[in-house]
């Protein structure tokens, strides 16, 4: 009989990697509090990652730039350089080459290496990786060592900075157990305020659960949160060539002042889904759902997701669904900071298209068209080339500002 060998993967994160990177840019923040920021001059920039000792002081991601200031008097606050947090990026994934070529990225500073088949011991592998990445790029890592992708990821937030943690099949339940639903991945904050509704607070509490109650409460989501808790996720990591499809399309921004009303709103929603659009034809893809992501001035957030009656590529039925969701949904209680659109449930756009007797097919034939001249015009003379009047006169926006957010398949495993 032929027993399946036990997967070994590594989950490599670097450390405060934006921060880190600065760091070794300019040698004299060694040590220092610093923060990488949105828009530095801006009251409203906010920050987008820090460094160890600035953590130590209370600044967190997110916050804006003048409350980071008040937890941290001597903070150093900079801009972006995303170029050279790209090209480290790259590095990394170049030592990891090293041992496998299973080496599937998790954002700019993650990855997921499976060194099952790969000679030698995986935590000498690990410890390899960790000391290569310090003595040749000045970066700390921290890795988790385990037999699936989400244990492995949870090891290296487990102890860190530049720290292994191994979470082997005979010890998971000691180490993984004890610990809060949320560090598990995918537990998001709405399903973990439903667990802790249900009185489960630790990731042990999930794996207790009879499955068919977090069937029940939770559909599909639940059951694999179930799996990962005891151990059964067997999802693979993805070759170096693999590029995961595009799961959805989002563009989001912080505006320069907080937006008041629905009317200062409802620009920023337009602007945000021309890009979207644009991007959903050029990628050959349509949405059926939209996603609005809102953050208020006091920094809680909500988010809310319609689906649309057809598939569709076109900026103005995106945004109009967004704009429709936030004149539903949001109360006013506090201006607005930021405001992400998102287009999801994403298909090919060359599948054929369920028509509905309710739309006017005529209309959305002569909006398809409309589009596609003015992706010409854009293609050659730059994305603000033609923009509707709405957006024009918007002055809340920054200008280079913006995220574009393309979250791969892989997310969604
Ligand atoms: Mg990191």
């Amino acid at each position: 009989m032929c027993t399946m060998r036990d997967r070994a993967i590594l989950h490599s994160d670097a450390n405060c990697f934006y921060a880190s990177v600065e760091t070794v840019l300019n040698p004299d923040f060694r040590g220092q509090a610093i923060a990488v920021c949105g828009s530095p001059e801006e009251r409203h920039g906010i920050v987008l990652a820090k460094s160890e000792k600035a953590k130590r002081a209370g600044v967190k991601t997110g916050m804006a730039n003048w409350q980071a200031k008040q937890c941290c008097r001597d903070l150093i606050i900079v801009p972006p350089q995303y170029d050279y947090y790209l090209k480290f990026s790259k590095l990394l994934h170049g030592i990891y080459r090293r041992y496998t070529d299973q080496v599937e990225p998790f954002g700019m500073d993650e990855c997921w290496l499976d060194v099952t088949y790969s000679p030698g011991d995986p935590m000498e592998i690990a410890e390899e990786i960790r000391q290569a990445v310090k003595d040749e790029l000045g970066l700390t890592v921290s890795i988790g060592v385990s037999f699936n992708k989400v244990f492995a990821k949870l090891g290296s937030d487990y102890k860190k900075p530049d720290a292994i943690t191994q979470i082997s099949k005979e010890h998971f339940k000691e180490i993984v157990w004890p610990l809060p639903c949320s560090d598990l991945l995918y537990c998001g904050n709405a399903t973990t305020a439903k667990l802790g509704s249900m009185g489960v607070r630790t990731i042990g509490g999930i794996a207790l659960l009879p499955v068919d109650v977090m069937q029940r409460k939770f559909g599909k989501n639940g059951v694999a949160l179930w799996k990962y808790a005891n151990g059964l996720d067997d999802s693979r990591v993805a070759h170096q060539d693999f590029t995961a499809p595009a799961k959805s399309v989002g563009h989001g921004i912080t505006c320069v002042a907080d937006l008041e009303n629905m009317d200062e709103a409802r620009k920023v929603i337009f602007a945000l889904s021309l890009d979207i659009g644009y991007k959903l034809r050029y990628m050959n893809l349509r949405a059926t759902g939209v996603q609005l992501y809102v953050r208020d001035s006091e920094l809680s957030f909500c988010s809310w997701q319609k689906r649309l009656e057809m598939a569709t590529q076109d900026e103005g039925t995106i945004a109009l669904a967004a704009y429709s969701l936030l004149e539903e949904k949001y109360s006013w209680h506090n201006p607005i900071r930021s405001i992400t659109v998102t287009a999801t449930q994403l298909d090919s756009s060359q599948n054929p298209t369920q028509l509905s007797m309710l739309l006017d097919y005529e209309r959305l034939v002569r909006r398809e068209k409309l589009n596609e001249s003015i992706d010409t015009i854009r293609d050659r003379y730059g994305k603000y080339a033609v923009i509707p009047a709405l957006v024009l006169d918007e002055k809340k926006m920054p200008v280079g500002n913006d995220r574009e957010i393309i979250m791969p398949g892989y997310m969604y495993q």
